[in-house]
């Protein structure tokens, strides 16, 4: 390449979005495809890729560890459950740990991971930390995937600015054929398998200098370790735990219970003002016989089927109205949570003023119409 034309070059490699972002966002695509339940960040800084996957409703537990305690510490305040959290608990389960530690030593917090991912990281290990590396992640924490991703060095010629190392505490930097040749000899090593990739893509023309950040992704080759396989590893713990947050969630009875008794009311509500609207339009004009009529309103062409279909109509007595509990539980979303009517009953049970046989919700509405 003509001199003048590189230098003129240099001043204009600039990646959009932002080369971090690329890496992150090839996480949470390696995340949608394979669906771990259990990821590990090894070397997570100040935790942003954490709190990104936080988002990926497949991950259960999530962990992150660091040499740097107060660089994680920086943003742990965001991987905290939110307000909304509480008032919305989500289906899955989330628990999200940070430890202070070394990826040079092993921990049993660190075992039982699906994937575990490495973003520029092994370039700040010390020699003697980088060989025993690879035994701690594929020998002892041995997760299905490893994503492990490192400066590409033939790449600096194109970046403005780059003397020897892109950043001060970089211990190397390696070529494509270096970075391959020690991911192949680990992967021979450990049984995995390893396909190289990257993000930010080389100017046209010069494809042979790779990607600027050079990627491995290791997929281990042998099935998943047994229980009793995982109990024969060392479980002296050398990590200290520094952050651990439980997120709200539907498996938990305590959440699922206020969530039903939330969607019960506010269904039977609903149906309540449906069927008191309709007597009052027949109370108008009592020759009127009920239509069956499409509404354009899916609540009420529903709740007309299951009236029609299955005999659960709401019913008055008085000044009370009932609403069948057969008929709530026929909506979706209180069958999704609850799974069955029995479990419904014992929820709700105590907390909704229920008909004295329990098989209804019941509403007294006496005062409803006395401020019209
Ligand atoms: N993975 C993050 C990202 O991509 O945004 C941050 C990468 S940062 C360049 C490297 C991180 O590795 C630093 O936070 C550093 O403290 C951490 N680190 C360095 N040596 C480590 C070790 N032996 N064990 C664990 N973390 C280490």
């Amino acid at each position: 390449m003509d001199k003048n034309f590189k230098e003129e070059f240099t001043q204009i490699v600039k990646f959009e979005p932002p080369l971090y972002k690329q890496r992150y966002q090839f996480v949470k695509d390696l995340v949608e495809k394979y669906k771990p339940k259990k990821v590990a960040d090894l070397g997570c800084a100040d935790c942003t890729l954490l709190w990104m996957l936080k988002f990926c409703s497949c991950i259960e537990v999530l962990a992150g560890l660091d040499i740097c305690e107060n660089k994680m510490q920086e943003k742990m305040h965001t991987l905290s459950p939110l307000p909304v959290d509480y008032l919305q608990p989500s289906e899955r389960s989330l628990t999200v740990t940070l430890h202070h530690g070394s990826v040079a030593h092993k921990d049993p917090c660190m075992l039982g991971f699906d994937l575990v991912t490495c973003i520029e990281l092994i370039e700040h290990l010390e020699e003697s930390d980088l060989k025993k590396f690879p035994e701690v992640v594929f020998g002892f924490m041995a997760p299905s995937i490893v994503v492990i991703s490192t400066p590409n060095s033939e790449f600096n010629t194109l970046l403005p600015g780059v003397k020897l190392y892109r950043h001060p505490d970089h211990k190397f930097e390696w070529s494509q054929a270096q970075f391959q040749s020690w991911a192949l000899e680990t992967a021979r090593c450990y049984d995995y398998s390893v396909e190289f990739t990257g993000v930010g893509h080389p100017p046209t023309g010069m494809e042979k200098i790779g990607f600027c950040t050079q990627i491995g992704v290791f997929l281990r080759k042998y099935p998943q370790a047994g229980e009793s396989v995982q109990s024969e590893k060392p479980t002296e713990a050398v990590y200290k735990t520094v952050f651990k947050a439980v997120y709200p969630s539907l498996k938990d009875e305590k959440y699922l219970q206020n969530a039903v008794i939330r969607e019960v009311i506010f269904t039977a509500e609903i149906i309540k003002h449906r069927f008191m609207s309709k007597r009052e339009e027949y109370s108008d004009d009592p020759e009127r016989k009920p239509t069956s009529q499409p509404s354009m309103d899916y609540f009420t062409d529903y709740l007309g089927k299951l009236v029609i279909e299955k005999n659960m109509e709401p019913f008055a007595s008085g000044n009370e109205v009932y609403i069948p509990l057969t008929t709530i539980f026929a909506f979706p979303k209180v069958k999704r949570l609850c799974g069955t009517f029995e479990k419904l009953c014992k929820l709700i049970a105590g907390k909704v003023t229920l008909s004295s046989d329990g098989s209804a919700v019941m509403f007294n509405i006496e005062h409803e119409n006395e401020e019209d």
